[in-house]
């Protein structure tokens, strides 16, 4: 097999060579794909709408957990028009469980736009579906390639490692991916650009995995360097990551008589925007004391702390929270700017189901109600 060649002028890989490539693995695809609800058959058009809701959802978050939710968006909104009517509560509340809630902030607002300024009927091509809120260059290629057709070229990690692996090529991310990137371009089908972008999909996610790649069962196993040299599993090479800093918060579990408690909504902009939360001070990297705490407290009480921490891990950082439970008798004042607009409010506790709570919220519940205070 030529060796790819992917920092001069010359094509990353000869065009025949390529094509019998692509060939061997739509082959493999053709008998081994994986059934998905937003998928056509090989060889048919997929419907851009699912494809896009699934690529958002399938961004950071597993097959297993979107499938359940996929099924239930479609079943709720079965097209674009029917999401963009949809509150942003109610998607949010829907969103419960993938996560990064950024994400589902945009789907609505793409969901409008593509609604009110494209008669409801997603762009056809790369450039314009890129402008659309929330759809990144991957998300783009996915629909250009597997709804329309288009020769586009879907890269993200998974595709990477496969290429990384099939070329062996050692040069350590994030600098290898320009490399990679032209690598994937060559080896991409002129004819079947959609099965192929599913098709190199399905190998990372069920052959040629992060760790123990299953080359026995590779279409390409005869023709993987990687596996040649036996540096497969240590291929794609990564920079060492950066530790992420802790920051640190303190949660004010207030509860008043008939068992509410007080919840607030967060603001709309920024991390976790527009969901609900146990109201908290900042979270910041430095220690707090028990007065600055109480300064931030959304009420007077007497506030008294729950044993142990609940930790949460984000994208940049991790964080650490401390509870402190607080009682309202009937008598007592009303706490800071409760129940106006989308401020704070009581909530029942066997009713916080059906609040938008996000994952580290659930888990300040689930460590307040455990402490039985
Ligand atoms: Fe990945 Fe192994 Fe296939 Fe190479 S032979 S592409 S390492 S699964």
């Amino acid at each position: 097999m030529p060796r790819a060649n992917t920092r001069s002028n010359e094509p990353a890989l000869p065009r025949r060579e390529a094509d019998r490539l692509a060939a061997t693995l739509l082959a493999w695809y053709a008998r081994h794909h994986r059934r998905l609800p937003w998928r056509a058959r090989p060889g048919r058009a997929a419907d851009a709408y699912q494809v896009w809701l699934s690529e958002v959802m399938l961004q950071q978050t597993t097959v297993k957990t979107v499938t359940p939710h996929f099924r239930a968006f479609i079943r709720r909104w079965p097209t674009v028009g029917a999401l963009a009517a949809a509150e942003l509560d109610e998607v949010l509340h829907a969103w419960q469980g993938l996560g990064y809630y950024a994400r589902a902030r945009n789907l609505h607002r793409c969901a409008q736009v593509v609604s009110g300024d494209h008669a409801g009927r997603f762009p056809t091509s790369e450039t314009e579906l890129r402008r659309l809120p929330g759809v990144g260059a991957y998300t783009a290629a996915a629909i250009a390639a597997i709804a329309y057709g288009l020769p586009a070229v879907v890269v993200d990690g998974n595709v990477e490692r496969v290429v990384a692996r099939l070329f062996a090529v050692e040069e350590p991310l994030p600098r290898a991916k320009a490399g990679l990137r032209a690598l994937a371009a060559a080896l991409a089908s002129r004819e079947r650009p959609g099965d192929q972008a599913q098709a190199m999909m399905d190998l990372g996610a069920t052959v040629c995995t992060p760790r123990r790649p299953r080359c026995a069962l590779c279409p390409w196993r005869e023709q993987c360097r990687a596996r040649r040299m036996g540096i497969a599993e240590l291929l794609p090479r990564n920079r060492p990551k950066r530790e992420r800093p802790l920051r640190r918060g303190i949660v004010f579990w207030l509860v008043r008589q008939g068992g509410e408690v007080l919840l607030r909504k967060r603001a709309a902009q920024g991390l976790l925007g527009g969901l609900m939360e146990v109201p908290s001070t900042a979270w910041r990297e430095a220690e707090w004391t028990l007065e600055e705490a109480l300064a931030a407290a959304p009420a007077e009480a007497r506030w008294r702390p729950v044993p142990g921490v609940v930790r949460h891990g984000f994208t940049h950082f991790e964080l650490e929270l401390r509870i402190l439970v607080g009682r309202l008798g009937e008598t007592a004042a009303r706490p800071r700017g409760v129940d106006e607009g989308q401020g704070p409010r009581w909530c029942r506790l066997d009713r916080l189901s059906d609040y938008a709570l996000p994952t580290v919220m659930k888990k300040v519940v689930a460590h307040a109600l455990a402490s039985g205070r």
